[in-house]
């Protein structure tokens, strides 16, 4: 995916004979659609107004999560699927972009009996859970108790004093969210599907989309078999037969020292919750984040949500209960918010609406999916194609897609053989060794600045082959450092000066 493929796709838009499925969204759910559709031999294309990953496919927790959280609450049904899903993807479809990462709960003397008993309950189900998902013991551990040593080990700035060791659970965790979305949107393209981001649907019906191009300004009418609205919070702009209650999540990011050296993803109850948790976990470009948030977000939906002041302070607040020196807004190097789609209910608080995806069908209106998660993705896109194929009266085969590896997928003794870096091996899978094989011309060696673990030759590639069109595409979603203000600054030139040898 480049510059010049849009531009290639876009003009062959009106001729290229009948679209059998447009897709509107260029979030996880929609490049999920566009994968599963053109592998089902269908001419696909997906419409996306800024970039990939642009809404809130990028503000997740980054967990590939195997559902606990709705067994709590008696999502049964959700939890078990959440757990496939993350079997899939960690066994087969991204072993490359997802890893096991432990959580740990530490036991200070905050923690109650009956919280840690309900924890301890909570991480057993966990168990039995991913083992009738058919997920191994040795793709993701089972839980224990750890020594108080073993917990320092893995959070080495928790409380020493009372901690009474901690209790270890594995989930999945995914390299980065937006490089998810990325990967898989490459994937559909590789089997056909037009990607064309920088184009805005301004309105739909069930066979029918006026389209903008927001670079030009130019507008056009298309005909496809099947319309799917994927617009995530925005759905009900282009549905307004739906109704959406969308929920704000936040996270702070700080530097990895800051948490000395955090490998797990060091989860804190809520004092006085006995299903909610703030965690902290490692991230891109030796960052750790702390979330998580859920609060109601009413009004109109902005392009980018912002914490708010209560948010930053709770999360602080509750994270200080089981660090020895605690954490002050002058360590936070940034922080970002996003909203969660979800359906209107009837219920009182965003914590208890069913994270279960809908696919909607309203007579004249598009199918219209929203709700569900990053983990569930796939499962999303293949209800939402066989509703597509059921009513446009669509000739296509079956969904393929648990089978279908992403573009880069490689793990095991082949990933051990691959030449390049670590960290490029985790960005790009088997394709790490083409960016390694730019990287060997010397302008293209360099970090993108002092200090920063992205080369340039990463920036050269994005161009090139992960539709990266401006600055913002490379330092905000093809790389996270635009999370940090400072560092943003710094990679600019190196971000402008990619785009313009492109
Ligand atoms: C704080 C937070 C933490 C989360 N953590 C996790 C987690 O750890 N694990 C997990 O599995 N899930 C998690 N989720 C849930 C998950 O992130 C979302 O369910 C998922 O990203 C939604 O993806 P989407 O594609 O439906 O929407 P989006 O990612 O919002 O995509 C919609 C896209 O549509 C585009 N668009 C809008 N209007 C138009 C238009 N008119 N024309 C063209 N394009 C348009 C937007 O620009 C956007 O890119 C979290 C959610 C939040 C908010």
């Amino acid at each position: 995916m480049n510059a010049a493929r849009r531009v290639r796709e876009l003009r062959a838009l009106g001729d290229g004979g009948p679209i059998d499925v447009l897709v509107v969204g260029g979030g996880i759910t929609g490049v999920g659609i566009a994968l599963d559709a053109a592998a089902r031999g269908l001419r696909t294309v997906l419409v996306e107004r800024h970039d990939l990953a642009f809404g809130t496919s990028r503000w997740s927790s980054k967990l590939v999560h195997g559902g606990l959280r709705y067994l709590a609450s008696g999502g049964v049904g959700i939890a078990h699927e959440s757990a496939v899903e993350r079997g899939v993807l960690l066994q087969t479809t991204a072993p490359h972009l997802t890893r096991p990462v432990p959580q740990l709960v530490p036991l200070l003397p905050e923690v109650g009996r009956k919280q840690r008993a309900l924890v301890r309950a909570g991480f057993v189900a966990g168990d039995v859970l991913r083992r009738t998902a058919g997920t191994s013991d040795a793709a993701l551990p089972r839980s224990r108790r750890v020594a108080a040593a073993e917990a320092l080990r893995l959070a080495p700035t928790v409380r020493r004093n009372g901690l009474g060791g901690g209790l270890l659970a594995w989930d999945g965790q995914l390299v980065d969210d937006a490089r998810l979305v990325v990967t898989v949107a490459r994937t559909a393209a590789a089997y056909g599907a037009s990607i064309l981001t920088r184009v805005e649907a301004t309105s739909l019906t069930d066979t029918t989309a006026q389209l903008r191009d927001t670079l030009t300004g130019e507008t056009l009418t298309v005909a496809a078999r099947a319309v799917i609205n994927a617009t995530g919070v925005w759905a009900d702009e282009l549905d307004p037969s739906i109704a959406l209650r969308p929920s704000r999540g936040t996270h702070l990011v700080f530097d990895a020292a800051a948490f000395g050296g955090l490998t797990a993803a060091l989860t804190v109850p809520i004092p006085g919750s006995t299903s909610r948790f703030v965690f902290a976990f490692p991230a891109a470009h030796g960052r750790v984040y702390l979330g998580l948030t859920d609060e109601d977000a009413p009004g109109p939906v902005p392009d980018e949500p912002r914490p708010t002041d209560a948010e930053i302070d709770f999360l602080l607040d509750t994270v200080n209960t089981v660090l020895r020196e605690p954490l002050r807004r002058s360590d936070i190097r940034g922080s970002f918010a996003g909203l969660r789609p979800l359906l209107r209910t009837d219920t009182d608080s965003t914590a208890d609406i069913s994270r279960e995806h809908a696919v909607l069908r309203n007579p004249g209106a598009p199918i219209t999916v929203v709700g569900g998660k990053l983990t569930t993705y796939r499962r999303m896109a293949e209800d939402a194609v066989d509703a597509a194929v059921a009513r446009a009266g669509l000739s296509a085969a079956p969904c393929s897609t648990t089978r279908i590896p992403l573009v880069g997928a490689v793990s095991g003794a082949t990933r051990d053989r691959i030449e390049a870096s670590p960290l490029l091996i985790e960005r790009y899978g088997s394709h790490a060794a083409d960016v390694a094989a730019l990287a060997a011309d010397p302008t293209l060696a360099e970090p993108v600045a002092p200090g920063i673990d992205v080369l340039r030759a990463e920036f050269a590639y994005s161009v090139a082959h992960e539709g990266a069109l401006d600055t913002a595409d490379l330092l905000d979603r093809r790389t996270r450092l635009g999370l940090v203000a400072a560092d943003r600054a710094a990679a600019t030139p190196a971000a402008e000066s990619a785009l313009a040898t492109s």
